[in-house]
């Protein structure tokens, strides 16, 4: 392919290269007119990812480019669909008009026809650097994460460049995946030759991730000379942050993003969970990866884009600060009890844009007039909510602190107000977007248009009349401006030399003229109108730094206001379920009365089916729970409603039971047995046990682990073996909190030497033959396996049923008193035709099939092919 430069390419081609090398591994949008233009291997990449006509366009090296195109005015359309399919675009604008370039061409005296537009990257758009709102999704941050590792220390420096928060942080190598996995982020930037993961990391080069810098960078951005004040930063979070910040340059062109001062965020506050865990509970995202089927999917009741990704950030990261967990449920109880208020808040809230992505874009420098009327709109609607608020009664402290945060923005508001439009465009290429009285001399720019363009509609009636031409018309067009147009056959009266008018252009049907005063008036219409624009963009560059020096403020204000929709969401999610307010102590007691699984018990809900809740107590004395019972028996959801319960408390909110009392827990550990995971591609026993490695090295006394079927991945004495292995390890090395499910009925035995491990199971009936799952626990060991009675409810043809009892038994039987499975299986006829093992008279149906597999059709004439199937039909009715 002929996509290496060619011996003497066009100038256009020459700077396409150029620009095509600059852009390294991303797409490049070239842009031409109104299109951004694709070619080579780019075009052929993007048109099959958009679904778009791969054309060619001229030579290159004797063959023809390949090419594909998108419109400018939809281009973020396409963009979205590009970085969602985990491409990066480079935007090539021009970054100058031809007009522009004319001159150019003359001062530097080549021929106008040999200067082409300059062009030059303004933008790598990434999926981690968006602000753009049709390219975000309003309920998920989109985190940009960047990595440094400085003596052993690993720094994470993770912005949301949408609304600027950016947070530092550190952690041992060994727990990068968990903290990975907490932030989840949408872009990694990490140094060349990285050694740790992830595999789809964005490299930059190392000398970016230097500590110094980072140290410098910062301090510059927030014009300070220390950055103590803003908390204590290691080495390692300095460097990443260095790192992070060279990309936010490099991508958006020496133009920074908003970044709000930086937080440190400590290593061990927060309750721990590592990647599988966070997986296993299905936190942000189902198995399936979608919202829905998740646990925010079915608590998150916010009514604005930031508060659902608020809660995002709280059950990604709940806490072990009791005095802060109860102030976020002092809050959830405050608009639980007031039905009302709550709903004229959350209504409020509805009507509420995004400010905190607003301001991103503002300070981005891609804001647009809407921008600064949201900016306007949801001050005012804090101001409004903070006049409100402040005059209830028994207001709790978090409420006071959001309060705080939600006044102080008169002045920008007031001013914001004055100089804006009820509803500003996103495009400022028109005006139109400062007020009426807000500047007396745009208003008399814009009035002078008005009186021309007056004119000219009183000029149309006046020509009307002296030629006697009554269609004649004043029109406008992008090229000729204003003009004068009549029909062909009326054209000779306006040709005449004293008509006053002169001859510009002849149509097939129309001919069009100009004339000294409409030229007059149309110029006045350029003029006072070019002026109306760039006053208007002299306001909005002033309105803009308005907001960018108030930008913190206004930061936390969009923090308050998020803070406030999570807690109202939640109390309205508490209201709709009859959740309770769970009680938090620094014990290791962990008590749930008549729990549930908000997930699956919403899933039931919708099929019409009640769920089942369950107790849990585990106390110091008795902190493991082995769980028996038949497979579907609601083993493994009622280990996950607990871990759930737990991850929910934490985060300060209420709680699907009727009374919780949560021992504050450190670590939260949440393993599934392999064979789960095999749909997912990923079942390895090795893997299963790796992440059972990972809870007996991590695990401390006040931490809750739950083990569903672990040791499931192996054969079946090495799976009970080290599932018993497990089992002692959590009871006696770390005796912490624990609900095991296991299908072992032989691990019942460790009841007999672990003396704070007790028995439970899931219980089942049999009811004329038919398995019955009560999904309710009890306490004891499960009376036996259920698995053929389960195999039967599946649907497993009777006939293989009544097989596996007969192997079963004569299993049972020979195990007492001999040598294992192997001996057992001995004198058994294990191949023998099933047929026999069922002498049941087969169904109609059964013998149908048969006689339809042994017809010779072949043999048959139409008339008794006919007649067969007649007497078929006789047969099965
Ligand atoms: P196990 O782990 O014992 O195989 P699961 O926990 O996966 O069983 O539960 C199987 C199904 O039973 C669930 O998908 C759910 O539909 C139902 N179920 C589980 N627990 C309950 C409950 N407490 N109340 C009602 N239905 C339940």
């Amino acid at each position: 392919m002929a996509d290496d430069p060619a011996a003497k390419p066009t100038p256009m081609m020459a700077q396409y290269l150029a620009l095509r090398a600059e852009a390294g591994e991303a797409l490049l949008f070239y842009r031409m007119g109104d299109f951004f233009e694709l070619f080579f291997d780019d075009a052929r990449r993007a048109a099959q990812i958009l679904d778009i006509a791969l054309t060619t366009r001229g030579e290159h090296d004797g063959a023809a480019i390949p090419m594909c195109g998108v419109p400018v005015h939809s281009a973020e359309s396409y963009l979205a669909r590009l970085i969602k399919a985990g491409c990066r675009v480079a935007i090539a604008e021009q970054v100058e008009t031809p007009d522009e370039a004319k001159e150019r061409a003359k001062r530097e005296g080549l021929p106008s026809s040999k200067v082409l537009v300059k062009r030059a990257i303004v933008r790598l758009v990434t999926a981690g650097t968006l602000t753009e709102e049709a390219l975000l999704e309003p309920r998920r941050a989109n985190l940009l994460v960047a990595l440094a590792e400085v003596r052993g220390v690993i720094g994470l420096a993770s912005c949301d460049i949408s609304t600027g928060a950016m947070v530092l942080e550190e952690c041992p190598p060994e727990l990068l995946g968990g903290s990975l996995a907490r932030l989840g982020p949408s872009e990694v930037v990490v140094p060349e030759d990285w050694p740790h993961g992830p595999e789809d990391a964005i490299l930059h080069p190392r000398a970016r991730f230097s500590s110094d810098a980072g140290a410098e960078r910062l301090q510059a951005l927030h014009a300070v000379a220390t950055l103590d004040s803003f908390g204590q930063f290691s080495r390692a979070m300095l460097a990443a942050a260095g790192g992070l910040i060279a990309y936010l340059d490099h991508v958006g062109r020496g133009s920074l993003p908003l970044l709000l001062p930086p937080v440190a965020r400590s290593s061990d506050t927060g309750l721990a969970m590592d990647a599988a865990t966070r997986t296993s509970l299905e936190i942000l995202e189902s198995a399936s990866g979608g919202r829905s089927g998740s646990l925010i999917g079915a608590i998150d009741r916010c009514s604005t884009g930031a508060g659902a990704r608020l809660l995002a950030e709280d059950l990604a990261a709940p806490l072990t600060d009791k005095a802060a967990i109860e102030a976020r449920l002092q809050l959830v109880e405050f608009w639980h009890a007031r039905p009302i208020e709550r709903a004229r808040l959350r209504e409020a809230l509805r009507a509420l844009p995004d400010l905190g992505r607003a301001l991103g874009r503002v300070v981005a420098g891609r804001g647009s007039p809407r921008d600064l009327g949201q900016l306007r709109d949801g001050l005012a609607e804090a101001q409004r909510l903070h006049s409100w608020l402040t005059g209830a009664p028994d207001r709790p402290a978090l409420l006071d602190a959001i309060l705080g945060q939600l006044t102080g923005h008169g002045a920008l508001t007031d001013h914001f107000a004055r100089a804006l439009v009820q509803s500003p465009p996103t495009e400022r290429g028109n005006g139109g977007y400062i007020a009426e009285g807000f500047d007396p001399v745009l208003d008399e720019l814009r009035a002078a248009a008005g009186n021309a363009r007056r004119a000219i509609a009183a000029m149309e009636a006046r020509y009307r009349d002296e030629t006697g031409i009554a269609s004649l018309k004043i029109r406008h067009n992008g090229v000729l401006g204003y003009f004068i147009e009549v029909p062909a056959r009326h054209a000779d009266r306006l040709m005449a030399p004293d008509s006053g008018f002169t001859h510009r252009q002849t149509m097939k049907d129309a001919v069009r003229f100009n004339s000294l005063t409409l030229h007059a008036e149309a110029s006045r219409i350029a003029e006072a109108g070019g002026h109306a624009l760039a006053t208007e963009e002299a306001h909005f560059a002033r309105l803009v730094e308005e907001a960018i020096a108030a930008r913190e403020a206004i930061a936390r204000t969009a923090a308050a206001l998020a803070r406030l929709d999570v807690a109202a969401g939640n109390a309205e999610r508490a209201a709709e379920g009859d959740w309770t307010r769970p009680a938090i102590t620094h014990d290791t007691a962990l008590a749930i009365t008549a729990g549930r699984h908000p997930v699956v018990e919403a899933a039931l809900a919708k099929a019409g089916e009640r769920f089942v809740a369950n107790d849990c107590q585990l106390t110091t004395d008795n902190h493991l729970w082995l769980i028996g019972g038949p497979n579907m028996g609601g083993k493994s959801t009622f280990l996950r409603q607990n871990a759930l319960i737990v991850l929910l408390a934490q985060a300060g909110c209420f709680v699907p039971a009727e009374a919780a009392t949560i021992g504050l827990v450190d670590r939260l550990f949440s393993r599934v047995g392999a064979s789960d995971n095999l749909a997912r591609g990923r079942s390895t026993f090795m893997v299963e046990m790796v992440e059972t490695a990972a809870i007996l090295a991590q695990a401390t006394s006040r931490s809750f682990v739950i083990l569903d079927e672990v040791g499931r991945g192996t054969s079946t004495y090495d799976g009970l073996a080290l599932a018993w292995a497990v089992a002692e390890a959590v009871h006696t090395t770390i005796a912490c909190r624990c609900l095991f499910a296991t299908h072992y009925h032989e691990l019942s035995r460790l009841a007999g030497s672990c003396e704070r491990l007790s028995l439970h199971h899931v219980r089942a009936r049999e009811w004329q033959g038919d398995l019955v799952l009560l999904h309710e626990l009890a306490q004891g060991p499960a009376d036996r396996s259920y698995g053929l009675a389960v195999a039967k409810l599946a649907g497993l043809p009777a006939p293989v049923i009544a097989r596996a009892k007969a192997v079963l038994e004569k299993l049972e039987a020979t195990r007492e008193h001999s040598g294992g499975i192997a001996a057992g299986l001995g004198d058994l006829p294990l191949f023998a035709a099933q047929a026999r093992a069922e002498p049941a008279a087969p169904s109609p149906a059964d013998a149908l099939a048969a006689k339809l597999r042994s017809a010779d059709l072949d043999a048959l004439a139409p008339r008794e092919a006919l007649d067969l199937l007649y007497q078929w039909k006789r047969e099965l009715s």
